[in-house]
């Protein structure tokens, strides 16, 4: 259709611009930051899909990004010659919003302006961010190989027009109509500070109109010039890049509007030779569970781009992590499905997953405040590390944190080392007990011959903990035991008095337990007296094989 039409934008985008604009408006310079940002993701994209399809390249293979100023006008405009995007593709990546969690996001805001411009942040800014600056904004854009162009613009309110367009070049121009007031980005030197600012460690050129000073005036000539270093970051010498580089890299990589927890930068020689930047986000994304998640790891060769979300070089109990990974060893044209079969990216894998589990040992031993952030966000993730990688299981062990008799509150901060170092003479085994909430393990009967006696059970009521049972059974030669299950031997922790007056309970009450245990039939396998409890006069036992009835609990909710 070549007719103008008006469609409506999706109610989260209209909920979301208007928090955008009323709680972002002191983050202005962002908005530039954003564009460029997606201007190089539109680059790389163009890139990728060009490895199968040369000639959407269209004879102009020099990628790059453009800014300009009209003062008269009152706009800014970003360019980019990357991949362009299709009638279909402005409606779904700029009208909705298609992110898991979206319902979520917008049920967690509160009102309060300081608050939700850190969630908005969490949530992810982009595009919308053009908003904060503009009163109005319009994008022209043509798809790689197509001969269609299309014309988005809208007043980022209710609603936006879509028409057919003229534009020869390949890729997207976006103009930002600037609201009253904001003319101070009608300013060459602003826009460039800017730009060196937020987007130096961009790789494509970002291109201005050099400018001149004329009757005391700053005005734009005809030479073009690179602003920014338009250099990879990661290939620079750790000297040489700054604290903030590093982290603007990291936003543009994550897409994250926070600065990382950390980061580990590293060259690797030898055999694999390959330099990784990876890092650890300070908070978790809303769609950490989501599997269809995007925005992990980018793969380089040799500073060309090749691909994002390269999940062959993170397993999954690491999703969190962002970053690069450029190698020198790797063909260019390397697709998905050799990466799968690749040793070269087994090793780089092996490698990057020992960085990482380095940097979170190094915060936990040095910054245990820190370790206890990052726990909170990525702990959950991180429990299903044991059941994922066995190589390194006890690494992964090492660095698990739970929350345990001895604070008796749900706060997560209690390693299995601390658990040893605590355990009382004799106790061969670490205990703990799983249930659905946190309240219902601290509150469980089974506790109750341990707390008797002061000794430490941990307290396990994440969902995923079932699981990291399933494959973690012990931790530096210890046995984890759960106080739910089998035939409760407290082995030498019990002395002889009390071995003798069980036995004696035992015989006493043996008619009893015969009577239970015919009323009973089927339902239960075994009755038995029981030294576990102190005050209950009854529990349920799961044996030491079957499944944990917090176990069969979860799986009847599944339905299985
Ligand atoms: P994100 O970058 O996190 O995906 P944005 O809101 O910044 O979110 O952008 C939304 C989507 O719009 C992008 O994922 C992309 O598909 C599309 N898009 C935005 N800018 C461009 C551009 N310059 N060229 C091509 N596509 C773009
Ligand atoms: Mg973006």
């Amino acid at each position: 259709t070549l007719q103008k039409e008006t469609l409506g934008f999706q109610a989260e985008v209209k909920q979301l611009l208007q928090l955008m604009i009323h709680s972002l408006y002191s983050n202005k310079e962002i908005v530039l930051r954003e564009l460029i940002s997606n201007a190089s993701d539109a680059a790389d994209k163009l890139r990728f899909e060009a490895l199968a399809n040369n000639s959407l390249y269209e004879n102009d293979s020099e990628l790059k990004i453009r800014v300009s100023f009209d003062k008269d006008a009152r706009t800014v405009t970003i360019s980019d010659n990357g991949i362009g995007m299709s009638r279909e593709e402005v409606i779904r990546n700029i009208g909705t919003i298609a992110k898991s969690g979206t319902k979520e996001f917008f049920q967690s805001l509160t009102g309060d302006q300081a608050k939700d411009a850190n969630l908005i942040g969490q949530f992810g800014v982009g595009f919308y961010s053009a908003f904060i600056l503009a009163n109005k904004v319009t994008l022209t854009t043509r798809r790689a190989g197509s001969s269609e162009a299309v014309r988005w613009e809208s007043a980022g309110e209710g609603d936006y027009t879509l028409e057919a367009a003229d534009k020869a070049s390949r890729g997207t121009d976006i103009v930002l109509h600037l609201r009253e007031g904001e003319d101070e980005f009608l300013n060459d030197w602003k826009l460039k500070s800017i730009i060196r600012k937020y987007s130096d460690h961009i790789t494509l050129p970002i291109i201005m109109k050099k400018s001149e000073w004329k009757d005391g005036e700053q005005v734009p000539t005809d030479e073009d010039e690179t602003v920014n270093k338009a250099s990879a970051l990661w290939a620079r010498s750790k000297s040489d890049i700054s604290e903030e580089e590093y982290q603007e890299f990291y936003k543009h990589v994550s897409h994250d509007f926070e600065n990382p927890l950390t980061w580990a930068h590293n060259r690797v020689e030898g055999k694999q030779e390959y330099i990784s930047l990876l890092y650890i986000p300070s908070k978790a994304p809303f769609d950490l569970y989501d599997r269809e998640r995007q925005h992990g790891i980018k793969l380089y060769v040799k500073r060309v781009f090749i691909m994002d979300d390269a999940e062959q070089l993170m397993p999954q109990y690491l999703r969190f992590v962002r970053g690069v990974i450029d190698s020198a060893d790797l063909p260019l044209n390397v697709s998905r499905e050799i990466l799968q079969h690749s040793k070269d990216i087994d090793a780089i894998k092996t490698g990057s997953v020992k960085r990482v589990l380095g940097l979170l040992e190094d915060i936990a031993e040095n910054k245990p405040e820190e370790y206890a952030k990052f726990w909170n966000e990525f702990g959950r993730v991180l429990k299903e590390g044991p059941g994922e990688d066995f190589a390194n299981k006890e690494r992964i062990a090492g660095l698990l944190r739970f929350a345990s008799t001895h604070a008796d509150t749900d706060e997560q901060l209690v390693s299995f080392k601390d658990y040893i170092g605590r355990m009382k003479e004799g106790q061969e085994a670490i205990y703990y007990i799983t249930a659905d909430t946190f309240a219902a393990a601290q509150h469980s009967p089974h506790l109750e011959i341990f707390r008797k006696k002061g000794i430490e059970v941990l307290l396990l009521s994440d969902r995923v903990d079932e699981w990291l049972l399933g494959s973690l059974t012990e931790f530096e030669g210890k046995k984890l035991q759960s106080v739910a299950k089998g035939d409760l031997d407290l082995g030498k922790l019990e002395d002889e008095a009390e071995k003798e007056q069980q036995k004696k309970t035992e015989d006493e009450y043996k008619s009893l337990v015969e009577r239970i245990q015919a009323s009973l039939g089927e339902s239960v396998k075994e009755v038995r007296v029981t030294h576990r409890l102190t005050d209950s006069p009854a529990c349920l036992v799961a044996g030491e094989h079957d499944l944990s009835g917090n176990l069969e609990r979860l799986l009847k909710a599944a339905g299985q």
